[in-house]
């Protein structure tokens, strides 16, 4: 049933239990990424951008609350937490600071995958479906993650359609550029991302704009942002 390219990332700090969990949600089709610290989690989250992440909340150099906590600053991506503590106020604490769900461990492999079909369906359904976003002969299927100009078909890097799409679900707003930022790579994300989001846009309007230089769709703020015309 799952979406084969779905990418779960595993923070869990106990060897035994990830190369459990990396069998289990890659036997079922998943391509799982593992990190045994908070800060390595960091790293990944910005550059693997995963589908759905699993969270133990024991870590060895920062509680698993606090990473949500800092992560739900920035990223919407589906948490599930998995935790040995089975105390109400860490399921209470979790779900506070954003997990979309809990699991304790010990857990039963067909309960994990069940949750974890949940969430992503959920959260599929909250980035709404069979939307779309239109200004002449420009159009976005949100649904499709398809962009196309006359009818046309545009190929946009992952990271070309994820800024499109941001930018888009918010025509006529300015949107700054450590917004986008931390929006595309998250907080942890350095300096040189300015530059990577200026190549960025770049490449995106001589894909999508007849003249680069005078875009049409997405508009310039001059030191502030970018803006999507309105619909
Ligand atoms: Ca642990």
């Amino acid at each position: 049933m799952n979406n084969i390219k779905d990418s779960i990332l595993v923070i869990e700090d106990e060897n035994y239990i990830l190369k459990v969990l990396d069998t289990l949600l890659s036997a079922d089709g998943y391509r799982v990424i593992c990190a045994q610290s908070a800060s390595a989690a960091k790293s990944i989250i910005t550059s693997h951008m995963p589908d759905l992440i699993l969270l133990d909340l024991g870590l060895p150099d920062m509680d698993g609350i606090q990473l949500l906590k800092d992560l739900r600053k920035w990223s919407k991506v589906p948490v599930i937490v998995v935790s040995a503590r089975q105390m109400e106020k860490d399921k209470v604490a979790a779900l506070d600071e954003g997990a979309d769900d809990y699991i304790s461990k010990p857990f039963s492999a067909p309960e994990l995958l069940a949750r974890i079909r949940a969430v992503m369906r959920r959260n599929s359904i909250n980035n709404g479906s069979s939307e779309k976003y239109q200004v002449g002969d420009f159009l976005i299927d949100f649904d499709r993650h398809v962009v196309s100009v006359k009818g046309v078909p545009i190929k946009l890097t992952q990271v070309e359609y994820r800024i499109v799409e941001l930018i888009a679900r918010q025509p006529g707003k300015v949107l700054t550029y450590s917004y986008i930022i931390n929006n595309i790579w998250g907080p942890y994300a350095d300096a040189e991302n300015n530059r990577i989001l200026r190549v960025n846009m770049s490449n995106i309007r001589k894909k999508i704009e007849s003249d680069s230089m005078a875009p049409k769709y997405i508009l310039t703020e001059i030191g502030v942002g970018y803006r999507m015309a309105e619909q």
